[in-house]
């Protein structure tokens, strides 16, 4: 049923809602007190102070669902761009939710980025005879409204979004040619290690940047000679947390503020989608300027919201679910 409305997806936004399990320290605290119920299939209730809140989403992924299950319902979605499309798959929500474990995973589990990849690989083989593929990777960061290539060490090489003919680019953002699993690893390895150079702390750095890792496909058959080329573009979005008014100052501010635009620009971009709105605001932040052309018109949009179920994040799971409620 979902692979057959994920195929005909075009133009529209889905929304999957992942909730992680507890941590054995969370649980700990809790002493197993649930605030997170899933009464219904594709359906989550939260249970704060004043009462209970429900939110549907076009699935519902309980902690006990695991990477496999999660990528059975992408995997429509990522191989469409051998056809031609356009693809955006984001995960959105607080730090320590889940965001990077669902894209990118531990090597021993790896999430949709990796399966991503290692299917579209299998595709290319499947299809050698008829098609002649070539698989592109570029990895990039946008930290406090610029724009890093994160296949440079140079951290003074500041990108800029350039909206062509074909679509918008970036002008001098490396782009590697992928054969397989090896070299997309080759290219996360060194975009990670690059990363840590322009980070003092890396964690908090990666909860304050968005990191987009973009594959683009050029396909032509072999027989009828027809070309189609499609981009898929996975992004770990900066973590959602409102950073508190009054400890915020000097750099954290800064950054505080750069996450909020672009993360509002990127709800106002999807509802304005939703809501088939003659306007769309792409240009209100570098995310959306930058995802122009896979976002909206013929591309395909995925919006992971991650959740961490500890009951005294009731706040901010609402928050989350909010937004992406109103992205829907
Ligand atoms: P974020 O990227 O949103 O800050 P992480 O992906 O780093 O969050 O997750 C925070 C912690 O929770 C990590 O230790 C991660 O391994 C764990 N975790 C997240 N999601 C899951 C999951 N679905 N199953 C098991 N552990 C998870
Ligand atoms: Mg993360």
């Amino acid at each position: 049923r979902l692979h057959n409305t994920l195929a005909e997806l075009k133009g529209q936004i889905r929304v999957f809602c992942r909730v992680r399990p507890l941590s054995s320290k969370e649980l700990a605290k809790c002493g197993g007190e649930e605030a997170i119920h899933f009464p219904e299939e594709d359906m989550l209730v939260v249970s704060a102070g004043g009462g209970d809140k429900e939110y549907e989403f076009d699935r519902v992924y309980a902690p006990d669902q695991g990477q496999v299950n999660v990528f059975v319902d992408t995997e429509p979605l990522v191989t469409s761009v051998l056809d031609g499309y356009n693809v955006c798959i984001f995960a959105y929500g607080q730090t320590g939710s889940g965001k990077t474990h669902t894209m990118e995973g531990p090597s021993a589990d790896p999430g949709v980025n990796s399966r991503a990849l290692a299917e579209l690989f299998k595709i290319v083989e499947e299809r050698r005879d008829v098609e002649e593929i070539t698989i592109s990777a570029s990895l990039l960061e946008i930290y406090n409204e610029t724009i890093r290539d994160l296949m440079t060490k140079d951290k003074d090489k500041k990108l800029d979004v350039r909206q062509g003919s074909d679509g918008v680019h970036v002008p001098d953002l490396t782009i590697t040619e992928v054969h397989d699993m090896d070299g997309v690893n080759e290219v996360i390895d060194t975009g990670k290690k690059n990363r840590t150079t322009f980070a003092t702390n890396m964690n908090e750095h990666s909860s304050r940047s968005h990191s987009i890792l973009s594959i683009y496909i050029v396909s032509r058959n072999k027989v009828t000679g027809v070309n189609a080329k499609g981009k898929l573009h996975l992004v770990d979005l900066a973590g959602s947390e409102r950073v508190g008014k009054t400890d915020a100052t000097g750099d954290r501010l800064k950054e505080a503020q750069a996450i909020n635009k672009s993360l509002s620009a990127l709800g106002d971009v999807i509802s304005a989608l939703t809501g088939k709105a003659s306007h769309v605001p792409y240009r209100n932040s570098k995310l959306t300027y930058l995802l122009q052309d896979s976002l909206g018109g013929d591309s395909k949009t995925l919006m992971f919201v991650n959740i961490n179920p500890a009951p005294e994040n009731c706040q901010e799971t609402i928050c989350s679910l909010n937004f992406a409620q109103r992205v829907r």
